[in-house]
C-alpha cells in the first residue's frame, strides 16, 4: 500500500498514512530502555475495507538490526 497506493486486500484507493509518534499513544518499537530508544511504526490504513499494514522508514533500518539482529 505504502508503494503502490492501491489496498492488496480490496483494491480501494481511500488510504491514510497515520504517523508513528514517540509519545504514550504513540506506535513504536522500544530499540533499548529509554524513549529514546523508540522507533516510529508507520501505518497504512485501507478506509474502505479496514486492511493495514506497518512500515518502519529507512533511517531506522540500521537501529532495529542491531537491537535485534
Ligand atoms: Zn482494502
Amino acid at each position: 500500500m505504502k508503494n503502490t497506493h492501491i489496498c492488496p486486500k480490496c483494491g480501494g484507493s481511500d488510504l491514510v498514512r497515520i504517523e508513528g509518534k514517540v509519545n504514550q499513544y504513540g506506535n513504536v518499537v522500544l530499540t533499548g530502555v529509554t524513549v529514546f530508544s523508540a522507533v516510529p511504526v508507520q501505518r497504512y490504513v485501507c478506509c474502505s475495507c479496514g486492511f493495514s499494514e506497518e512500515w518502519f522508514d529507512e533511517e531506522h533500518l540500521d537501529q532495529l538490526r542491531s537491537a535485534f539482529q
